[in-house]
């Protein structure tokens, strides 16, 4: 029998405007790969200024009733998407790792740490409690408000699907806003999915609205007067372009960029433990973590034994797709962002680096049009060299060496970004002078990946963040709020006037 070859029609991702799912009024569409196989497995829309102002306009119908909705019952719907966020959990990660090509432990990882987001979101009538003076002058109070500043704006990147997201709108939602969030195209369907899940739990229609696309939808929102803030995270470049762009249209902007995270390993360290969490921390979701080390400072004599143990480490680590058993590292997000981290290692063998293993040559069985790189492990890497000064996110890290704490701390405070960083010693004075003189955002002692619980806030220094306040905690409820100053006096009111005035 003669058969014929019927293309398969791919769904597309739709956006999520007004409580429900629509279709973009833009003919753009980009394609959503699964990076494990390499096959596109759905489209998405690239949402124009139409779509863009659509979102906006329900969710200024929605904000009036929103804001003035009390702050428990903001509480209680957060606290019913908690339960859904749990309950959903399995389908989440599978989605994140589909779509992004984490494993599926990690995928679940970052669902965790989001859902304490929403969790701390639900402490927000506490949160909002503003301050009260009575009797500032004779019969004179002063006390402040915490109001919520409008449509709120969300741009978030590729690597956490879901996490990112969840840094944002449950803080801006529970804080009385409304809230338009453009997650990466690369990833689209998980914030669609949590929309879906906000509306089960009981979020009004208009509240939260979800929009996909590139720089044509970014614009839209930086260029749009209805909104009032606008949160970002991604790399620098573009995090510094919205920051401008979006201050010199009135907004409040707070954008968190890209990163080269330094973890020192003193002499006196535990080095097989340092070498286990430099490990975890430089190749886990394959270095495409903001928070990932992709260097790691060795000072004088621990530098041979460190070098030793991380090449036998990243020899052994199993590589594959996210969601198959016994996978620790998955593939990149795309193949031109493998490529180009590839063409890194290459950049990093001729300037001169030693390349201790390489991870170039990588094949999957089965897979073999996924975008899979090896590990990669460098030495000898010296400041000047491009892969110390470039952001490579992917799994590559490089080994520099130096001979004294100084030093060490010297080169990462000489460092343009200035995200997370670590120490792995056991000197309580070197660890506590390490944390006083290092200007990072985030620093951890014997902890390689110090991300702040959801009750603190997430952000660095220097060319990682550009802004004011750093993501969720109470940071975040600063940014999604104003504070309004009130004056009172009730001073010299006859009594009579508790009786009502009659109209005549
Ligand atoms: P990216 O900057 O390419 O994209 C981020 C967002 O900006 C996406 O939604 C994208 O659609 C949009 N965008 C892309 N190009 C644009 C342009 N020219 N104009 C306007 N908008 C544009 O980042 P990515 O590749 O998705 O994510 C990886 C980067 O994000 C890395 O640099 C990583 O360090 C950074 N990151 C930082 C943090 C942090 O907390 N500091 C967290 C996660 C990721």
């Amino acid at each position: 029998m003669k058969t014929t070859d019927t293309p398969v029609r791919l769904e597309t991702v739709p956006l999520w405007i007004g409580g429900g799912p629509i279709l973009s009024t833009s003919p753009r569409k980009g394609e959503v790969t699964n990076p494990a196989t390499g096959e596109v497995i759905r489209h998405v829309p690239m949402a124009n200024s139409l779509d863009i102002d659509s979102a906006v306009r329900h969710a200024q119908a929605a904000l009036p009733a929103w804001r003035n909705t009390p702050p428990a019952r903001r509480a209680r719907v957060m606290q019913r998407f908690v339960g859904l966020l749990q309950e959903n959990a399995k389908d989440i990660a599978r989605m994140v790792s589909e779509e992004h090509g984490k494993t599926l432990p990690d995928a679940m990882g970052s669902l965790e740490r989001g859902i304490e987001i929403v969790e701390f979101a639900c402490g927000i009538p506490h949160l909002l409690k503003g301050e009260h003076s009575e009797n500032v002058g004779t019969g004179i109070d002063s006390y402040t408000l915490r109001q919520p500043v409008g449509v709120c704006a969300g741009i978030t990147p590729f690597n956490f699907p879901v996490m990112v997201p969840l840094w944002m709108f449950p803080v801006a939602i529970a804080c009385g806003n409304t809230f338009l969030l453009k997650p990466s195209e690369k990833v689209p369907s998980a914030s669609v999915k949590l929309a879906q899940l906000m509306r089960e739990a009981g979020l009004p229609d208009g509240v939260l609205n979800v929009v996909h696309g590139d720089k044509e939808a970014v614009d839209a929102i930086l260029n749009h007067r209805g909104i009032s803030a606008v949160s970002f995270v991604g790399s620098t470049p573009i995090a510094k372009y919205i920051y401008e762009t979006g201050a010199r249209h009135g907004k409040r902007v707070q954008a968190l960029g890209g990163a080269k995270n330094h973890a020192i390993v003193l002499p006196d360290a535990d080095l097989e433990f340092a070498a286990d969490a430099l490990i975890g921390a430089s190749y886990g979701s394959a270095g495409e973590r903001c928070m990932a080390i992709s260097a790691a400072v060795a000072v004088g004599s621990a530098a041979e034994p460190l070098v030793e143990k991380l090449r036998a480490k990243a020899e052994a680590i199993k590589i594959g797709p996210g969601g198959a058993p016994a996978v620790e590292m998955g593939p990149l997000i795309t193949s031109a962002h493998r490529d180009k981290v590839k063409n890194y290692i290459d950049i990093g063998e001729k300037e001169g680096a030693r390349l201790v293993k390489d991870g170039r040559s990588l094949k999957v069985a089965g897979f073999e049009n996924g975008f899979y790189l090896g590990t990669t492990l460098f030495d000898h890497v010296t400041p000047q060299m491009t892969i110390y000064k470039d952001e490579i996110f992917g799994p590559v890290l490089v080994v520099l060496r130096v001979e004294t704490l100084d030093e060490a701390i010297g080169l990462i405070n000489s460092n343009p970004y200035a995200n997370g960083t670590a120490i792995f010693t056991r000197s309580g004075s070197a660890a506590r002078r390490f944390q006083n003189e290092i200007e990072v955002g985030m620093v951890g002692i014997n902890v390689p990946i110090p991300v702040p619980m959801a009750f603190y806030s997430f952000g660095g220094w220097k060319n990682s963040l550009f802004g004011d306040l750093h993501m969720y905690g109470m940071d975040g409820v600063k940014f999604y709020t104003r504070t309004k100053s009130i004056i009172s006096r009730w001073t010299g009111m006859p009594d009579s006037s508790l009786v009502m005035p009659t109209l005549s």
